[in-house]
């Protein structure tokens, strides 16, 4: 993908704060984190988003990630970390190359978290019902 940013990023054509890199993944510093060591874990193979991503890539994704973060944990003391997958501009996905959001957390940081609702009655199994009936007709 010749104008993707992180595909660029991964030829080494521009640089980054790289933390990790092995045959199917690479990770560096997010340029603008949400708390500081906020790592960005990419699969080296060009995908639009996870729903596009084979399952070996997002494996090797995970797989990286259990290597990455207990780092975090131990190099920068964070007791905690969060991961997330932006997916469609509705969800705040910037960047159309599938990465993994890896945040590392302090007890007491008041980094925003995703707020809770609650549902009105019955719409929570009206809400289930929709869901069970759609998976796998796509
Ligand atoms: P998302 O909103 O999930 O698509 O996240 C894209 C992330 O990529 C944002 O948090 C940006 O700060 C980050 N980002 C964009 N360009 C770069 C870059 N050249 N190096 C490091 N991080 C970047
Ligand atoms: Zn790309």
């Amino acid at each position: 993908m010749d104008e993707c940013i992180f595909c660029m990023i991964i030829r080494g054509e521009i640089p980054c704060a790289k933390v990790y890199d092995d045959k199917d993944v690479i990770a560096f510093l997010d340029i603008n984190p949400s708390s500081a060591g906020h790592v960005l874990v990419v699969p080296k193979k060009h995908s639009t988003n996870i729903l596009e991503t084979e399952e070996k890539d997002i494996s090797a994704c995970f797989k990286a990630i259990k290597k990455i973060a207990p780092a975090l944990l131990q190099a920068l003391g964070a007791q905690g970390f969060n991961t997330g997958i932006n997916t469609h501009k509705a969800a705040g996905q910037a960047v159309m190359h599938t990465h993994i959001h890896l945040i590392p957390r302090f007890e007491n940081d008041n980094l925003l978290t995703f707020p809770h609702t609650k549902y009105l009655e019955g719409q929570m199994e009206e809400i289930r019902e929709k869901i069970v009936g759609s998976i796998g007709k796509k």
